[in-house]
């Protein structure tokens, strides 16, 4: 029965002074790893025209039903996109997405991309279905129909920038 105490007190005191694993989140966020697949978001070339022509392509790839794409033919004095068509209607039901990238990987034109955001709670089922609303980033910055201009890729960090906040947590 002592021996039991003694070494159920020698376990307490080691990791009494063992440095800590957890973190105060939401304080403090826990870096992700390189490959971490969050939030969608339908990006913009640098002239503010949607890189989504609207081809459903991603709808078709995703296996949990998770997308629907409406397309509409693009006025051609005034574009949303490059492309003959855009998406008129496009939403994620992330209830439904099980985040495994193959919308992003179908996508053509790389417009479609998962970020590394996850914190998603919501107080109802509807406003976690994301509409173009919620899902089209950066502001419009210009008129002019691109050439292929993609803009930065702002998604996954490189590794070494990773293994620097990880290094910071740890000495924290
Ligand atoms: S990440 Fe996967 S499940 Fe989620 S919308 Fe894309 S294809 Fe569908
Ligand atoms: S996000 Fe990409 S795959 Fe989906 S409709 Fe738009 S262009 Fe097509």
């Amino acid at each position: 029965m002592l021996r039991e105490l003694a070494v159920g007190f020698e376990t307490t005191l080691k990791n009494f002074f063992a440095p800590k694993v957890t973190i105060p989140y939401p304080e403090q966020k826990k870096p992700r790893a390189q490959g971490f697949r969050g939030l969608h978001e339908l990006r913009r070339y640098a002239n503010g025209l949607e890189m989504c022509v609207g081809c459903e392509l991603c709808q078709v790839a995703c296996p949990a039903n998770a997308i629907t794409v409406q397309a509409a033919e693009n006025d051609p004095a005034n574009p949303h996109s490059p492309g003959e068509r855009y998406a008129y209607e496009y939403r994620i039901d992330l209830l439904r997405c099980i985040f495994c990238g193959l919308c992003e990987e179908a996508c053509p034109t790389g417009a479609l991309h998962l970020t590394q955001e996850f914190e998603l709670s919501e107080t109802s089922r509807k406003s976690l279905v994301y509409g173009r609303d919620r899902l089209v980033r950066a502001a419009r910055s210009g008129g002019s129909v691109p050439v292929n201009v993609y803009p930065d890729f702002r998604g996954h960090r490189p590794l070494a920038d990773i293994q620097a906040s990880e290094q910071e947590v740890a000495g924290a």
